[in-house]
């Protein structure tokens, strides 16, 4: 099955503990659909500027993404600017140049519309809900946020919430949407919005899935070196919805493994700065860190 995508595609400038970045692809669709890129086919919606350098368009092409919607305009490519310190938890926004997306309006290209799987990635609300009226009848419909459109934003959001099926957000998220500081709690709140599940991501803690009735949790890899964290919540959804929609499947036993695949793709990402990890990865490899989740969290029944 396909997957559609709408969110960021920007030139990112990144400062960890461990080393500096400056202008360097990111932007949440593009990680999104690099990592999904290796499950099942991606079309992106997007807009970016003419300063937007022509390797990054090669880049994405080469792993396939359909770009017919992505739209090239006059103006500046968004640009997002960061700091982690050594809790590599928590990204510090520095400055967000919206640029382009600024007056960006989103046209879903007609080859696009019947899609089945469809992920609003991490961009205004507004956007996202422009995209959702433009597709027809999607078999799942999953989003992303942050901290920045539940500050500026929060009553696109709030209507955004009652037309998707899976939420995906960080625990800080998560506490500053409603207000709660108990995630529990916070879940229940946020899945009387009428989702089917809610994705808490806790960083280097892993990932809660809250459903009606079940909750479940897959840790994040214990990696030994971590060097930048930017867009490890994006390669997650990529490879969850990758997975999902590759299956055509959405039993909890498959929205599971698609939780432990999207673990799988944000551990390679966070391995190096931009996409340098992500973009070169093999198949059989993340097979193989699949089935060390398993074996990571494997114990006998009593
Ligand atoms: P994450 O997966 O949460 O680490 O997402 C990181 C990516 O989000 C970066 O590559 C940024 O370009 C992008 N980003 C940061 N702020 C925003 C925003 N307000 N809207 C859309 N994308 C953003």
């Amino acid at each position: 099955m396909r997957l559609l995508v709408v969110g960021s595609i920007a030139l990112d400038s990144v400062k960890t503990p461990f080393g500096e970045a400056k202008e360097v692809l990111g932007g949440s669709a593009t990680y999104f659909s690099t990592a999904a890129s290796y499950f099942t086919d991606v079309s992106v919606v997007a807009v970016v500027g003419s300063d937007f350098p022509e390797e990054h368009y090669a880049l994405l092409k080469e792993k396939n993404i359909d770009l017919r919607g992505l739209e090239r305009v006059k103006g500046e490519t968004f640009r997002w600017v960061g700091e982690y310190g050594f809790d590599l938890n928590e990204a510090h926004t520095i400055a967000t140049e919206l640029n382009v997306f600024q007056s960006f309006e989103p046209k879903v290209p007609e080859e696009y519309k019947d899609i089945d799987y469809v992920f609003l990635a991490n961009i205004d609300p507004e956007i996202q809900l422009s995209v959702l009226e433009q597709v027809n009848r999607p078999k799942l419909v999953a989003c992303d946020t942050m901290n920045y459109w539940i500050e500026g934003k929060f009553e696109a959001l709030k209507k955004l919430l009652k037309r998707v099926d899976i939420l995906i957000i960080n625990e800080s998220e998560a506490r500053e949407f409603t207000k709660e500081p108990n995630l529990v709690k916070a879940a229940d709140i946020i899945l009387s919005y009428g989702l089917k599940y809610l994705i808490i991501k806790r960083g280097e803690y892993g990932a809660l899935m809250f459903g009606d009735s079940s909750i479940f949790h897959a840790p994040a890899y214990p990696l030994e070196f971590v060097y930048d964290p930017t867009g490890a919540g994006d390669s997650f959804a990529g490879g969850f919805m990758g997975y999902i929609s590759n299956t055509d499947n959405m039993s909890e036993d498959a929205i599971r493994q698609a939780i432990v695949f999207g673990s799988v793709m944000a551990s390679y990402n966070v391995e190096a700065f931009s996409l340098d990890r992500l973009k070169n990865l093999e198949y059989s490899a993340i097979k193989e860190r699949f089935k060390e989740f398993k074996r990571l969290t494997h114990f006998e029944d009593l």
